[in-house]
């Protein structure tokens, strides 16, 4: 692609994910023709929270994780598979890792987070994490691994008892059929303890129907290749239990992502402290997006539903900043919660309405396909099964 020929003026975007996509499709929408490039050290866009339906197969690659060339040319704007590694404040240009300089007018950075091996060094080599499609083809292959062994194999454990931890386990225990138990470690005193009252409730169902071993007020002393040992969280005692162990799924702590480029701007907590308008005070035509921020009078969940939110307000804070009209704060409105919970099974609070079961996993399902960025591709994926199945007069039946 020749960068010569782009209008003046382009707006960039570093990050594609939910934060970054959410901030083109809304530039695309509102603003009067300017080029709009996003670039991803990737080549596809990934919905997250549809990682698990990918591992049971009951979603396919091409409808959870569609390639960003084909969102490009559906949506229109420019993209350059590229990681990023230096930003030039002053000269307003990025470089990237194949010495690419591409020059900014205003910059959306929304390069999210990933997991967190500091606590202990050996985590990095025995632990492997849930967030990108590398981990869930090493995940995939363990659970063929497992359905195809007759040997005796050491349990499974899991580090971290919020959503994603909660979710892998009640979906692989699915997917292996008690052959391996499953242990479910968290240093806190409850699982899921940021989440509704009614989905914790249905997700603990869901771990003791499954017999999902939880170890709550534990933390992950050590680590060797066959055995882990786990300490009871704020005791100086020795006392520790020591597993055998398979595989060790991290899903406990995260950072951001090996974005050393954005280094200098994070705070003590490892996020980019941005300010009501998404932006660093220092440079105004600099915003960020997503797992990444960290606003300090109101802080919000990591979430896609928040990084969505601010995507879209950051593409008309940028259009605003463009005419020079005011800008207008972050605000985020909390649509709900959805949880995976096994084969076929989910709990639902929000979206005006409290369900579990086999329903609440079809609402989320397409709750969640409609939500793909590039309407076509969504309704492509969707559209099979929403009409094979006829989920809304289901719906609509039960409810009345
Ligand atoms: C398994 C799982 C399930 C989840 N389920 C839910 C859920 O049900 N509901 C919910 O609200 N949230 C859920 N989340 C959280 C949600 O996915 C994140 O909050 C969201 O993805 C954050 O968006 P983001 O834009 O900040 O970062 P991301 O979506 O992580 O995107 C970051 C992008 O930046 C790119 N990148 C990074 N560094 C560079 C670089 N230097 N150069 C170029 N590109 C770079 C990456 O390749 C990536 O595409 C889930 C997360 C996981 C892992």
């Amino acid at each position: 692609m020749d960068l010569n020929n782009l209008k003046p003026d382009p707006i960039v975007v570093v990050g594609g994910g939910f934060g970054g996509l959410a901030t083109v499709q809304a530039l695309l929408a509102k603003s009067d023709g300017t080029s709009v490039i996003l670039l991803d050290e990737g080549n596809r866009f990934l919905f997250k929270p549809l990682l698990y339906e990918l591992l049971s197969g009951e979603l396919q690659l091409w409808e959870v994780a569609p390639q960003y060339s084909d969102l490009a040319s559906e949506l229109g704007f420019i993209f350059l598979q590229e990681c990023v590694v230096e930003i030039d404040e002053i000269e307003q240009k990025l470089i990237t890792s194949s010495e690419m300089e591409i020059n900014y007018s205003q910059l959306v950075i929304s390069t999210g987070v990933t997991k967190d091996y500091s606590f202990l060094d050996t985590f990095q080599d025995y632990a492997c994490g849930f967030s990108n499609l590398n981990d869930f083809r090493i995940i995939k292959k363990l659970i063929t691994k497992i359905n195809n062994s007759s040997e005796y194999i050491n349990p499974i454990v899991i580090a971290g008892a919020g959503p994603t931890g909660v979710e892998l386990a009640c979906k692989i225990s699915d997917l292996i059929k008690d052959r391996v138990e499953i242990y479910l470690v968290d240093k806190g005193d409850k699982i899921l303890p940021n989440c509704k009252s009614f989905n914790r409730e249905k997700a603990i169902d869901a771990i003791h129907k499954r017999n999902i071993r939880v170890y709550l007020n534990y933390y992950i002393k050590s680590v060797d290749k066959t055995f882990l040992q786990l300490s009871i969280t704020n005791n100086e005692t020795d006392n520790f239990i020591k597993i055998d162990y398979s595989n060790l799924l991290w899903t406990a702590g995260l950072k951001p992502s090996k974005s050393k480029f954005v280094n200098h701007f994070l705070n003590e907590n490892q996020k980019v402290k941005v300010n009501e308008f998404m932006q660093m005070d220092e440079y105004q035509n600099i915003f960020f997006v997503g797992d990444i921020t960290f606003y300090e009078n109101a802080p919000f969940p990591s979430s896609a539903q928040v990084a969505m939110q601010q995507g879209s307000l950051v593409a008309q804070n940028i259009i605003s900043l463009r005419k020079g009209n005011e800008l207008k704060p972050f605000k985020f409105e909390d649509l709900g919660e959805m949880l995976s919970l096994g084969i076929g099974n989910a709990s639902i609070t929000g979206y005006g309405i409290t369900l579990a079961g086999s329903l609440a996993f079809e609402i989320r399902r397409i709750a969640y396909l409609i939500r793909m960025p590039g309407l076509l591709l969504s309704l492509k994926s969707s559209g099979s099964w929403l009409f094979s199945k006829k989920i809304i007069n289901r719906f609509f039946s039960q409810s009345s």
